[in-house]
């Protein structure tokens, strides 16, 4: 059993999606065991779509009902676009139809959405959720008149979370039962099972969504499920790279990650990757492999629990939008229970800390959001001096073994000598060493460092 996830970009027009199907052909029709083979296919929402659907809520929000409809009616024209290029019009009626109930139901919640000038999390998810749903009925219908043994499945009858909508949690157990009953009696009868990426819905049977980028999420959480023998992760690029190729056009893919090196990468910025696709592969040791839609015959990158091969640095990463803290607290810092004081704080107010760094006297940390800043600067205050720095970037360099080999860290500073870094961390794992920088600093800063490691000379 096999999970195929194909990105937004792998399903951006009429011919991505011929490309898609003739991938997942050439895959189920290869020469291996049949069980191995039998596909589901996680598919994002067609390119942009997310975003666009997110701007008409909004739209719809502010009070420009009219707007936001014009902005709904031309993604239904790209949509019907797609389909009238796929699919033969003697076969279009049943997928129109179902098509015109969602684009229906879009507009009756974007005009009651403008009408209460209210957009709660609940709603949002109503609305963001459609995209997925509307490239996987076009995909099914698609495979099915190519006469491929395709059936469409609504991913929120196996995808049970909680209610925090936005960025809800899986439950997995549920998953795993609701799999037996919906996904796995389907490949046993090597049928291509057709499914979304991104949402879910409660017990109640109210639509949530993973959080941004989550269908990489939702092919690793039912590539467990199944016990998978592979989660392949198709999309724009030739697998993971040393760097962003949409910055470092030299960035070179790399063979093969273990999970912890991905993790880090995904954590730190390497959007190829949502960053809690590897969890669950983890948990019941399935390879990852990511491969480019655009290039099948590259062969990617896989990843997996252990690797030999590879460079000491594996690939270069960054998160702009970073806020850093200072605490100074000359009195209270080495006294014990203080750390816990401060985590506390962090904790209480749902605010997840990226990087620490500390010395006798102060403690610096970095955060990516900023919703509790207000309430959490008020309570650090009754601990030290508390100062805020905003518009910073987190740079990780992961590799292999940094601990044991020594000019790593020189050779970073070196290279960055014309950069001012904020903050250094290189901690528990000795796979990753992490800078901050200013945010107009940072592309300069993965330029410099990605010539000292990967330039051709740096082989030398
Ligand atoms: P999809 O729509 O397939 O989910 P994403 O846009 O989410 O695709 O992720 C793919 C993009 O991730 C690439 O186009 C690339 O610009 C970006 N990216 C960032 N860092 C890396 C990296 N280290 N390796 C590969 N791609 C990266
Ligand atoms: N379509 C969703 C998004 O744009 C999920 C995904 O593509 O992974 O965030
Ligand atoms: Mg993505």
């Amino acid at each position: 059993m096999l999970v195929m996830k194909f990105g937004g970009t792998s399903v951006a027009d009429a011919p991505r999606f011929k490309d898609v199907f003739n991938i997942v052909r050439r895959v189920s029709e290869a020469d291996a065991d049949a069980h191995k083979r039998t596909p589901v296919i996680v598919l994002s929402a067609v390119s942009g779509v997310t975003n666009a659907l997110i701007d008409c809520a909004k739209t719809a929000q502010n009070g420009d009902t009219s707007l936001a409809l014009d902005k709904l009616e031309a993604l239904k024209k790209r949509h019907y676009q797609i389909l009238e290029n796929l699919i033969p019009a003697s076969s279009q009626e049943q997928l129109v139809s179902a098509l015109e109930i969602d684009f229906n139901r879009l507009s009756v919640l974007l005009q009651g959405i403008a009408y209460l000038g209210e957009l709660s999390k609940r709603s949002l998810d109503a609305i963001s959720s459609c995209g997925e749903l509307l490239s996987s009925k076009i995909f099914s219908a698609y495979a099915i008149s190519q006469e491929a043994p395709a059936v469409f499945l609504d991913a929120r009858t196996v995808m049970v979370t909680n209610e925090d909508h936005g960025r809800a949690v899986p439950d997995m157990k549920e998953l795993v039962s609701r799999s037996k009953k919906e996904i796995i009696p389907l490949l046993q009868k090597e049928k291509w099972v057709i499914t979304q990426g991104f949402i879910g819905a409660t017990a109640d049977g109210v639509t949530t969504t993973l959080g941004r980028g989550g269908s990489d999420y939702t092919a690793s959480l039912i590539g467990a499920a199944i016990n998978a023998n592979e989660i392949q992760i198709w999309t724009d690029v030739d697998g993971m790279m040393s760097a962003d190729p949409k910055l470092i056009p030299e960035a070179r893919p790399i063979a093969s990650v273990t999970f912890q090196e991905a993790s880090e990468l995904a954590y730190f910025g390497a959007k190829v990757l949502h960053p809690l696709t590897i969890k669950p592969a983890i948990e019941k040791n399935i390879p990852v492999r990511i491969l480019n839609t655009l290039n099948p015959d590259s062969p990617g990158t896989l990843i997996v629990e252990k690797t030999d091969s590879g460079e000491t640095v594996c690939a270069i990463a960054c998160k702009k939008g970073q806020t850093a803290i200072f605490i100074n607290s000359a009195r209270m810092l080495m006294a014990s229970g203080f750390l816990a004081q401060v985590f506390n704080i962090f904790a209480r107010h749902e605010t997840s800390i990226d990087l620490i760094t500390t010395s006798e006297v102060s403690l610096s940390l970095t955060i990516d959001n900023l919703e509790k800043l207000p309430q959490i600067e008020e309570e650090l205050k009754q601990l030290g001096e508390v100062s805020v720095m905003k518009d910073l970037a987190i740079i990780a360099i992961v590799g292999r073994n940094f601990r044991g080999e020594s000019g790593i860290a020189a050779r970073i500073f070196k290279a960055l000598s014309s950069i001012n870094i904020t903050m250094i961390s290189h901690g528990a794992s000795s796979i990753n060493i992490s800078l901050v920088v200013s945010n107009n600093d940072v592309d300069a800063a993965i330029k410099l460092l990605h010539t000292e490691f990967f330039a051709p000379s740096a082989f030398n």
